[in-house]
């Protein structure tokens, strides 16, 4: 199942790729669920009953136009992000590959933005790219086993860890939160899909181009913390609650570990994708108001 945040209310998804569906879930539910996403969450397992009786031949389904799509999880409690879990990636980091916990920080919700977007370059800043597939959590746990993660999963979703390396690097010791958190910084979507959807959710193809250029492809399998991992880890220290978003880490060719460095300039387009999921697509464009 797939559903979307469409302009603020919670969508089923139904339909092929470019000639998808929305099905709107407080509609079709009497108001039972929804209107929005979070109300959802909340509910996660009755929601996931009742919509399992939604068929693509439903007669409230409404084309989807992707401009209004938005973060399926868009006001989450917590949002985890994890650096340096894939070894190519920690490797052109200057890092090994962790064998503990990587680093855990945060993303805030206030970078949050929809699938297709226009992003403003801050002046004097080098923002580079990072592909990485989001998992949302719709069961609220505290020292989940690792066995049991994924029935804490509500689904998983597409991101983008925008990153400006000059705040991120500037000052006594590197600091993420603000400097990945710029408007527009955390892209996602274009909708979350349960985890029933995939052959196997821990092998999924991830990447991205800029300007029809691939410049990172990976595969999911390689995560050294994988999603359940992840969950068990996290949860370990905190509770874990519905809505919660965990940026899960990017794999390798990033800009900022390229020979010479590359970092996104305005007019570019960078276009994100991850199997059995979808694709998003942010534009880059000067800030012009800068003084
Ligand atoms: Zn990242």
């Amino acid at each position: 199942m797939r559903i979307a945040n469409l302009a603020g209310r919670a969508v089923v998804i139904v339909g092929e790729a470019g000639a998808e569906h929305a099905i709107d879930v407080a509609t079709a539910s009497n108001n039972r669920f929804g209107p929005d996403l979070p109300s959802i969450y909340n509910n996660w397992t009755e929601f996931r009953s009742w919509a399992a009786g939604i068929t693509h031949t439903h007669p409230a389904a409404t084309p989807v136009q992707r401009a209004s799509l938005d973060a399926p999880s868009p006001s989450p409690r917590q949002v985890f992000a994890i650096g340096l879990n894939y070894s190519d990636h920690a490797s052109e980091s200057g890092f090994e590959a962790p064998s503990q916990l990587p680093p855990v920080f945060t993303k805030y919700v206030s970078s949050f933005s929809g699938p297709d977007t226009d992003v403003v370059i801050p002046t004097h800043g080098n923002v580079d790219w990072e592909i990485e597939l989001v998992a949302i959590i719709g069961r609220e746990g505290f020292r989940i086993a690792e066995q049991d993660a994924w029935d804490h999963v509500a689904g998983l979703t597409v991101g983008q860890d925008i990153s400006e390396r000059v705040s991120q690097l500037r000052g006594p010791a590197p600091q993420f939160g603000l400097g990945k958190s710029f408007p527009g910084f955390s892209p996602q979507g274009p909708w979350l899909v349960t985890p029933d959807e995939f052959a196997d959710p821990d092998d999924l193809e991830l990447g991205c181009r800029i300007d029809g250029e691939q410049v990172q492809k990976g595969r999911t399998r390689d995560l050294i913390f994988p999603v359940s991992k992840l969950i068990a880890a996290l949860s370990e220290t905190v509770t874990l609650y519905p809505g919660d978003v965990i940026f899960t880490g990017t794999p390798a060719g990033v800009g900022a570990g390229r020979t010479p460095k590359r970092f996104l300039q305005p007019g570019e387009t960078l276009d994100s994708w991850i199997e059995g999921i979808g694709e998003m697509q942010q534009r880059f464009i000067a800030d012009l108001t800068a003084k």
